[in-house]
């Protein structure tokens, strides 16, 4: 079982469904409909989607400055667990490659409907960053849905717990959880 104190999770593809407002904004404001999530398949979404580059800079813009119209929504199951652990008077301690915390974490707060200051947001602006912030912290979990990650946190003595999505679907030696309902049958006092 994972101790709650010792557990931090990833923001984007994690809690929030970015890449669903991502799909969003590009059909709704570009015109490119009818792509779905299935589809993207890595990380480098000009890779694996038929969406011009300038169009996917635009949006992954939009996505950090928060300053789309379309609603940004958490992912299934997330607000109910990590309500749950600020009920067992767990700090929520969030790691994000964004650069900015600022309205991420308004975002957070309005989503889970707990106080900003029961919150620790940290945006380190990088992914190789996080291993850091994380050790600094004390954690040792970490749920995360970009695999390269994971493999830098693991390197670096965190224990990476992946989130299985379409862009992550590689050979890999960590633990996996397919949902918030498997992820809170592994956590202590859930
Ligand atoms: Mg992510």
């Amino acid at each position: 079982m994972i101790d709650p104190a010792r557990l931090a999770f990833d923001i984007d593809g994690v809690v929030a469904d970015t890449m669903t407002l991502f799909l969003d904004i590009a059909d709704k404001k570009y015109g490119y409909g009818g792509i779905t999530q299935d589809q993207i398949t890595s990380y480098m979404i000009e890779d694996c989607l038929p969406i011009e580059s300038s169009v996917v800079l635009a949006i992954i813009n939009e996505l950090l400055e928060m300053s789309h119209e379309q609603p940004l929504n958490p992912v299934d199951g997330a607000v109910e667990v990590l309500s749950g652990m600020a009920g067992l008077g767990a700090k929520l301690t969030f790691v994000t490659a964004r650069p900015r915390r600022r309205a991420i974490t308004q975002w957070l707060s309005q989503a889970i409907q707990v106080p900003e200051d029961k919150l620790a947001v940290h945006a380190t602006g990088s992914f190789e960053a996080k291993a850091q912030v994380l050790t600094e912290m004390g954690v040792i979990h970490f749920v995360e849905d970009r695999l390269e990650t994971c493999f830098h946190l693991a390197e670096h003595g965190i224990d990476p717990i992946l989130f299985a999505r379409p862009w992550n679907r590689k050979p890999h030696p960590f633990i996996e959880i397919n949902n918030w309902e498997e992820l809170k049958a592994c956590i202590a006092g859930l």
